[in-house]
């Protein structure tokens, strides 16, 4: 019945244009769909980080920050009200998934994907110009004091028993690989096997142009909804409506709301993020730095040094508030001597995030056809690629490359 496309794969961030390509590849006719061009929310604002070296999922803030949390004045998460308020729970199943052992498991759980994910970009940069986009100074943490380089020793060992490579430099050592960075840190930890990218958003355009080269169709439409048709699936967009045998989800935060209908409510939280750019007073970066302490990431990036913030708890329509990029902000300039702000306005964006921090992957069960590929929180840059490897191989029957128990869509149910 659907003589067009096989498969429908709605939306067209990092996850959706990769799972679109890995599906074309293995002889699926595709139709791409996002509501705008590729590459334009959560995927075109991150960090850039390629975090190939990441064994452990990110942890919620210390208890003992919960009242700055809730009052605003803690840089690295912040409760916004009254939207953030509904998150409650969902934080609280956060904190319980961050005891030590649950942290393990949940990394190890996450590893086949991350580990190889700077070779899963390459290939998809292959016949593409992103590699200009691409650099092997990844990622750098600097801790301002003993303390805070002590509180990360659990990272530190179990890379160390996965033989995930890092080096830790003090200061001068540190400054001659960054010589514009000042001296207000005690250790600088040196995730040398992750990449950066230095215009994510133009990557994932780059991955889309590469699809649709190929004889992939995209179409800017939005989706209004999905539904069961005969022998398939139904996607209703605000133009027109297209058939196919199976459909994927893959629009980030705002999946739920497509698959609620569907009788499949995955628990997806937000944690919206900040950026802004800052051109360089003086000298340039060359590293991607989390400031361990203070809450941020400095990225150089095309349009000038980006900084983006850690967590804001509110919902995706509630207004903007880039309070935490003003908190960052005179930590990053202690940091390095960053000039003018580059635009009037700060972006924001929401990563999708699960508590365990797995993203989803695989069928919905009792819905023939209906896939997801959602929740890949603080790493959907890193594992895009990875994960639209592992759904495509799912979908067609291919030997998937890890195995996809703890990804389930139904782990939740
Ligand atoms: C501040 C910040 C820093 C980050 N840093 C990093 C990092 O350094 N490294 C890393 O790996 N990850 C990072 N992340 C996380 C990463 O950006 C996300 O996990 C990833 O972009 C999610 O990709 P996605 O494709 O699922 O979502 P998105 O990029 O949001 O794509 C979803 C797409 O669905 C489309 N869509 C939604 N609804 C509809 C509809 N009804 N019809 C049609 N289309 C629709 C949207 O338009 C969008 O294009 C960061 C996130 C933030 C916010």
């Amino acid at each position: 019945m659907n003589d067009a496309y096989d498969i429908i794969v709605v939306g067209a961030g990092i996850v959706g244009v990769s799972t679109a390509l890995h599906l074309q590849q293995r002889g699926r006719r595709v139709l791409l769909l996002d509501k705008q061009e590729p590459g334009r929310e959560t995927s075109f604002g991150n960090s850039g980080n390629i975090e190939s070296s990441y064994v452990l999922p990110f942890t919620p803030p210390a208890f003992s920050k919960i009242p700055g949390i809730l009052l605003g004045n803690s840089a690295s998460a912040r409760m916004s009200y009254p939207s953030g308020l509904k998150f409650i729970p969902w934080v609280c199943d956060f904190y319980l998934k961050s005891r030590t052992e649950t942290r393990i498991k949940n990394g190890h759980a996450l590893r086949p994907l991350i580990a190889p994910s700077v070779e899963e970009h390459k290939k998809l940069m292959q016949g593409t110009d992103a590699a200009k986009y691409f650099h092997t100074t990844g990622r750098v943490k600097i801790h301002r004091s003993q303390a805070s380089f002590q509180s990360a020793a659990l990272e530190r060992d179990v890379a160390r028993e996965e033989g995930v490579p890092f080096e830790v430099l003090g200061v001068e050592a540190f400054r001659e690989r960054e010589p514009h960075i000042r001296p207000v840190f005690y250790k600088a930890v040196c995730w040398t096997g992750s990449a950066r990218l230095s215009d994510p958003g133009a990557v994932v355009v780059l991955y889309a142009g590469k699809f649709t080269a190929a004889g992939g169709t995209f179409k800017a439409d939005p989706v209004k909804a999905v539904a069961k048709a005969a022998g398939g699936w139904h996607v209703q967009c605000a133009g027109q409506g297209y058939a196919a045998n199976d459909v994927v989800v893959c629009a980030g935060p705002w999946s739920p709301t497509l698959l609620k209908p569907l009788g499949y409510n995955p628990p997806l939280g937000l944690k919206r993020g900040y950026h802004r750019h800052f051109t360089a007073a003086e000298g340039k970066l060359s590293h991607n730095i989390t400031d361990a302490d203070a809450g941020y990431v400095m990225s150089p990036m095309e349009q000038g040094i980006r900084i983006a913030t850690g967590a804001e708890f509110a919902s995706l329509d509630a207004p903007a508030n880039d309070v935490q990029i003003s908190q960052v902000l005179p930590h990053a300039r202690e940091l390095f001597p960053l000039g003018e702000a580059v635009e009037k306005q700060s972006w924001m964006g929401s990563r999708p995030c699960f508590t365990d921090s797995l993203p989803a992957i695989g069928m919905v069960k009792g819905q023939k056809g209906l896939w997801v590929n959602i929740g890949h929180g603080h790493s959907g840059l890193t594992i895009g690629p990875s994960s639209g490897r592992l759904i495509a191989e799912m979908m067609t029957g291919d030997k998937p490359f890890c195995d996809p128990t703890p990804y389930s869509p139904m782990r939740f149910v």
